[in-house]
């Protein structure tokens, strides 16, 4: 599907979603006309696509919407740390699934239930069931799972993250044969991505993909 379309599909179910702030920018929140998207003139111009970054095994494929942005970072800290779910609409318009990767199902990167209660969401499974409704694919958060309490690897380096995240999943045997999406909202250096990627080959995952919102350009 071209991302043209796909777009028409997600901003028909988050005209929905943007309600009560209808007349307030997505990014730079000043109040003033928007569009259907969420965007003043000013932002929509500024917004960068970027084009797929290379990936590598275990992930088979990674599709990312926008270039990071400091507006977008604003956005995405609104949306996680103070619980503005009405970004995960927004943010579902830039997420794209190719017909080619033949998706079987959706999965967010999961929270350690710790985290979780403390956040009181998980951004990345709202955005799963966003996706879901834009794309028709279904999607499960009973498919993998963080088990270890890991330390935030937004202040490591990439090879801290790497240490900090092996081994903190665990995924269910009824991942064998499928192909799967996770979806996130950034992708940095990938290092979750990776280890969840790693987790779900090892339970028989056949193939696993990664959509994201946004990436540093690199
Ligand atoms: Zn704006």
């Amino acid at each position: 599907m071209e991302r043209s379309d796909k777009r028409k599909q997600t901003l028909a179910l988050f005209a929905d979603a943007i309600a009560p702030g209808p007349y307030e920018c997505m990014l730079c929140e000043e109040e003033t006309v928007i569009g259907e998207d969420g965007l003043c003139d000013a932002c929509r111009e500024k917004l960068l696509y970027l084009p797929n970054p290379v990936c590598q095994q275990p992930l088979d494929g990674l599709t990312v919407g926008l270039r990071y942005s400091d507006e977008l970072a604003s956005a995405v800290m609104r949306f996680k740390k103070n619980e503005q779910t009405e970004y995960a609409g927004f943010f579902t318009q830039f997420l794209s699934v190719p017909d080619e990767w033949h998706a079987d199902i959706l999965v967010p990167i999961p929270m350690h239930p710790v985290k979780k209660r403390l956040r009181g969401f998980n951004h990345s499974a709202l955005l799963c069931a966003y996706l879901s409704h834009a794309t028709g694919i279904p999607y499960s958060t009973e498919l993998l799972y963080k088990v270890k309490l890991t330390n935030e690897q937004k202040k490591l380096d990439a090879a801290e993250r790497r240490r900090n995240i092996k081994n903190s999943f665990a995924a269910s045997d009824l991942v064998k044969g499928l192909r799967i999406v996770l979806v996130d909202d950034v992708f940095t250096t990938g290092a979750t991505v990776y280890e969840c990627a790693k987790t779900l080959k090892r339970s028989g995952a056949e193939k696993v993909y990664l959509a994201a919102v946004t990436a540093p350009d690199r």
